[in-house]
């Protein structure tokens, strides 16, 4: 028999051992989520702990569960105020989950052939309603085969079990600014508002966020507004990951046998549908209040318009639904970062749609008419990312324009890491598909772009005909007209350069020979741009540094012969330069300047001393 000293002793390690473990699922990243040999000793140890009698330590999943729903409930007093205390029935009457009926899970079909521009002049041809088969309400969903024990984050990169406590059909604060509530749907909007067809698309979503995400539209949205609320399952492991929802009212179900992408994975959906207009939603979402007439609103009045809802803030660890910052909106650095910004005021009401030079791409609706007209999306861009640039820069480009609504409010998981693969990889794939918007719509200045990420000039970027074409075809304006009036707040670096890109004489180019530290440059044959070893920056500073996209730090300088050679960037003398007006290329503490009449050397030698030709130099930007 154990002393009673030794039995404490053997407690406390076996605590620190299972709390530690506990940590680590919680805490490392989802790759290295618990193996079923470590869940079966967690199991084992958390048995033995208990056995030994200290309950009160243990994290006991029912005290757990009361702690989150006061938490909860908590919350919902806070939110509502002290006289709104029905609320609380919510967490007081659980229903059991009834089972669905037999899915009706369409076949996959080849989207790209699949891909079709409507005739922009057809009609809006109203749609007959669908029918409402329905199927008992879901109060608390849970995920099928999930143990309670295992790593709540290992699946989704958000607390599963926090939403799984949830009611499916929770009450989520109004969020909206005290003005947007004045305004009641029907009597304050226009009386022919176009209806929609709802867009989900999920790989791999979790049961109760898929369950609630689709709740909250129906129960929060006026029905004669929804015609079909259709879900793309894109190739999820669980083949009937989606079967939760199947039955529910006006709910059609599209799967993917092979894994598509969100991007081609929502022009399959919207290529399913029949509606005027087309609202593309995350599918761990929860609609506010009245969160859909404003946005039908706003194309109501411009059929080219795409509106997108104020984003809330679902918490990814405990659930709670948090309000926003209202003013913001989207814009982006030049390595394609999505960034949220202060939107400049221009003394127009808190409550007026917020003009956005970028929307986030998650939530937003457009008209059928527009999305099929203005190209869709680009169906060669994969997985995730880069399709909200896309998107944006063509709406504004070709005659549409985008808002962020204020009086609309959509919650969204947030997390910070993506909890599925990428076929051929995370950056791969954002490169690529941000490469392909650069070389579609930037113009010149996807230099910017490039050189910000220096990684995505290796991408493949594949066939780009199709969308030139289509920019083409559309007349759109330039990446040029985009920046001076839809986005003048973004500062251009090439403006504070006296030039960049290849410095070229005719077919022949400066080049950085081996490209290392001390390496001589030379004149040769002009490679195909971007080339890591012909781009260059001449800054304000006098320097000229060489663009390699491998984070290097190299700047022309003379050694002692007077070859042009590479060195690591100062602004001492030795290394600055002057482009005259007559096209030379100066260097500042000696006077010389850059010939190429030792071709394919690089000197510099008195100038005016070779030929004109040998000492005119040119920027390809
Ligand atoms: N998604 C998809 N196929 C994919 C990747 C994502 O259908 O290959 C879905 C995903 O389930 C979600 C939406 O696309 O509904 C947006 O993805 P995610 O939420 O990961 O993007 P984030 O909100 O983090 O930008
Ligand atoms: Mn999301």
């Amino acid at each position: 028999m154990l002393t009673r000293r030794s039995r404490a002793l053997l407690i406390a390690f076996l605590m620190a051992w299972c709390l530690a473990l506990l940590y680590l699922t919680h805490h490392t990243s989802p790759e290295s989520h618990l193996s079923d040999q470590d869940l079966s000793d967690l199991e084992e140890l958390k048995r033995r702990v208990q056995l030994e009698g200290d309950d009160d330590l243990l994290l006991n999943d029912q005290v757990a569960q009361e702690e989150f729903r006061d938490a909860q409930l908590n919350a919902l007093r806070d939110s509502y105020g002290e006289n709104e205390e029905e609320e609380q029935h919510d967490f007081e009457n659980i229903e059991h989950p009834t089972p669905p009926p037999d899915a009706k899970i369409v076949d996959n079909f080849d989207v790209k052939h699949n891909f079709k521009v409507v005739d922009p002049r057809a009609e809006w041809v109203p749609l007959p309603r669908p029918s409402q088969p329905s199927v008992p309400r879901i109060k608390f969903v849970e995920e099928v085969g999930s143990r309670k024990s295992s790593d709540p984050y290992a699946k989704n990169n958000f607390n599963v079990h926090a939403s799984n406590k949830l009611p499916s059909d929770r009450k989520v604060p109004d969020t909206r600014n005290p003005m947007c509530r004045k305004r009641k749907y029907p009597e304050d909007y226009p009386p022919d508002l176009p209806s929609t067809t709802i867009i989900f698309t999920f790989h791999n979503e979790a049961r109760s966020t898929l369950y609630r995400s689709v709740r909250s539209v129906l129960d929060r949205s006026p029905p004669e507004l929804i015609d079909e609320v259709i879900l793309i399952d894109d190739a999820s492991d669980d083949p009937e990951q989606g079967k939760i929802v199947e039955g529910m009212e006006k709910v059609r179900i599209l799967r993917n046998h092979e894994r598509e992408g969100l991007i081609r994975s929502r022009v399959r959906g919207a290529n399913a549908a029949q509606s005027p207009v087309l609202t593309f939603l995350d599918s761990h979402i929860e609609c506010n209040t009245d969160w859909l007439p404003p946005l039908l609103e706003q194309l109501h009045k411009n059929y080219r318009a795409v509106a997108s809802p104020t984003i809330d803030v679902i918490n990814m660890d405990n659930f709670r639904y948090l309000g926003s910052t209202s003013g913001l909106r989207g814009g982006f650095t030049w390595s394609m970062q999505f960034q949220w910004e202060t939107a400049p005021l221009k003394g127009k009401s808190a409550i007026d749609p917020i003009p956005t030079p970028m929307i986030a791409g998650g939530l937003f609706s457009i008209t059928k008419r527009w999305f099929d007209e203005s190209g869709q999306y680009d169906l060669d861009m994969d997985v995730w990312g880069g399709e909200n640039f896309e998107i944006s820069f063509r709406t504004w480009m070709c005659g549409g324009r985008m808002d962020i609504v204020p009086c609309s409010r959509v919650g969204h998981v947030f997390r910070k890491q993506h909890p599925y693969s990428f076929p051929g990889g995370n950056g791969r794939t954002y490169d690529k598909n941000t490469a392909r918007t650069a070389e579609v719509w930037m113009d010149e200045y996807k230099q910017h772009f490039y050189h910000a990420r220096p990684s995505a000039k290796f991408a493949a970027v594949g066939p780009l005909e199709e969308r030139t074409e289509l920019r083409k075809r559309l007349n759109c304006k330039s990446f040029g007209w985009y920046l001076e009036n839809v986005y003048p707040e973004l500062s251009v670096p090439g403006r504070d350069m006296v030039g960049f890109g290849q410095i070229k004489q005719g077919m022949q180019c400066i080049d950085a020979g081996a490209g290392t530290l001390n390496a001589k440059l030379a004149v040769q044959h002009c490679l195909p741009q971007d080339s890591d070893k012909q781009e260059w920056i001449f800054r304000n500073d006098g320097t000229i540094k060489l663009q390699d996209g491998h984070g290097t730090n190299f700047c022309v300088a003379l050694d002692k012969d007077n070859h042009a050679v590479l060195h690591t960037c100062t602004t001492d003398p030795p290394m600055l330069w002057t482009y005259t007006e007559s096209k030379q290329i100066r260097h500042r503490e000696t006077g010389l300047c850059l010939t190429s009449s030792k071709k394919p050397q690089l000197r510099a030698f008195p100038c005016g001393s070779t030929s004109n030709e040998n000492e005119r130099w040119a920027f390809t930007k």
